[in-house]
Formats: C-alpha cells, structure tokens, sequence
C-alpha cells in the first residue's frame, strides 16, 4: 500500500546564514514539522545552490560545539573543508558525505574548501542533524567520511537515473552509512519521465526533499525545494519526474525519548543540557583555535 503524503511544505521565504558561508533554508523543525514529529532527524538545513562569488575571504562557521547528536552533510556542489577539536580535518566534495558523530562533545569548524572558495561557482548541500538514543550520547566522537565511489549504487532501468544509497535499503541495495537506530539515507537523481518506487518500513517517520526539479510522488505533485513529509499509513513511495530531479529521501525509526535541545546540544533533559553548557565552558570538548 502506497503511504499517504501528510503534507508539502514550500521552503521558508528567506533563507537564513550558517556564519557566512551557508545560505540555508532551514525545513526541519518547522512549522508542521517538530523535531519529535520527524525523529531521528532534528535539523534539515538546505542551502539550494547559490553561488557566493569567488573570495580570498574563506567563507564558513567558526569554532562551535556539538554534543548529544550526529551531523550528516551531502554536498551536491561544491567543496566544504572541516577542522575539529581531535585533530580531524578533511574535504567533503560533491557527491560524498560526511557523518560526523558528535556524541560526547566536539569543537569543529566547517567552511568552504580554499581552492573552491577562491574560484567561486555554485554551492548546494544539505546538513542533517540526526539524534542519538540516549545510551549513546556519551559515545566518543567519531566520523564516517563517505565519498562518492563507496555509495551503494542502483541503477535505474532505461537510463532512468542512479540512486546513491548512503544509509539503509533501496530495493535490495544498502548503504555503507553505519547508524545508531535503523535509517535510511537516499540520494536519488531521476531523469524527466522516469520513475522508482520503494518500500519503507511503516513505522518510520519520511521526509523527501526535491533539491532540484520537479516530481509527482504517491500522486502529489512536489516542486522544487519543497519538503514532503509522509504519512504512516504504508510502505510503498512512488516517484515519477516531471522535470530531471535530484532528491534527498529520509527516514527513520523514531527514538522515543525526550529531546532537550539548547543549539548545538541535544540531550534527554534540561538538566543534561547545563551540564553540557557547563562542560563547553569548563573546555571539556577540547580546544581549536
Ligand atoms: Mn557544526
């Protein structure tokens, strides 16, 4: 049985700055969609692509922490080059994903890639925060950094398109993705006229994002840069481009427990929340210039 669309949501009106290198529509939470309604994912932010222009200047987010929660960033175009508190650093280009396992508490900083940054084009990706259960937010931190070529790949009959599979199951193909509760993580790409359909398990909460082109799914027409948010009342998900589409499918198990978020801190209750801010300021998470 074909699952119900719940809703479409259209992206905000305005985009919001990640510092001053991410032009982001924020999708998830929003209206409609609360980070409990969406669980495991707290946080979409989608910046379409836009294009900042070539600078000297490299533009990014600074210094800030991260506790309790993974973030997951899909870039599409261009180049993001990361830096932390363990001594990680690393370059996250089109087509690979970055799954970075905050757990315990880390210092990053995220920010254009130089020789990108100095050439300019167009920049789209997507930064998913997804929660931990609660016996595994004090995990050490950690990253998966999964390029383009370790994707599960399934070609689509008739040079329909290629669906990346970076977390869970499309048809009989999984992603590489290791995850805390059961995810999946799909970027598919669907050339005008084409279709794919997939299952899902029921009790997942599913979202799709069109980050380019246009699709008529589960016989709802979405547009670009609109969110589609699922009902549960089936499996299958149906997918049939009106225009060549890129989209970003997740689901997830939703972990039921309490969220107590604080920004970058995402806890089971206010009480852990001080303590992590306590912890940020004592210099637990480590230092980075
Ligand atoms: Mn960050």
């Amino acid at each position: 049985m074909k699952r119900s669309i719940e809703r479409i949501f259209q992206r905000p009106a305005q985009p919001g700055m990640v510092g001053d290198g991410f032009r982001v529509f924020n999708m998830i939470p929003g209206k409609g969609i609360s980070q409990k309604r969406m669980s495991p994912f707290l946080l979409l932010d989608f910046n379409a692509a836009f294009d900042f222009g070539p600078s000297d200047h490299i533009r990014g987010v600074d210094v800030h922490p991260h506790k309790g929660f993974e973030t997951v960033t899909i870039a599409y175009k261009g180049s993001v080059a990361h830096h932390d508190s363990s001594g990680n650093s690393g370059i996250i280009r089109p087509g690979d994903v970055q799954w970075m396992t905050a757990g315990a508490g880390i210092l990053h900083k995220e920010y254009h890639e130089e020789e990108f940054s100095k050439k300019g084009g167009l920049f789209e990706m997507v930064q998913l925060w997804v929660n931990l259960p609660a016996k595994d937010k004090s995990t050490p931190a950690h990253y998966q950094g999964i390029t383009a070529d370790q994707m599960g790949k399934v070609v689509l009959p008739d040079a329909g398109g290629v669906v990346n599979v970076i977390a869970g199951k499309f048809q009989d193909t999984t992603g590489p993705a290791s995850t805390y509760t059961p995810i999946n993580l799909f970027d598919i790409k669907l050339e005008e006229q084409h279709e794919t359909s997939f299952m899902v398990s029921q009790n997942h909460n599913i979202g799709m994002l069109v980050v380019n082109g246009e699709v008529v799914v589960n016989g709802e027409v979405a547009g670009e840069h609109s969110f589609v948010l699922f009902d549960h009342d089936g499996e299958e998900i149906s997918i049939r481009a009106n225009k060549n589409a890129v989209l970003l499918v997740l689901s997830g198990e939703p972990i039921d427990e309490p969220i107590a978020s604080y920004g970058p801190f995402v806890m089971n209750t206010q009480a852990e929340i001080y303590q992590a801010f306590e912890d940020f300021q004592a210099g637990k998470f480590g230092v980075l210039e």
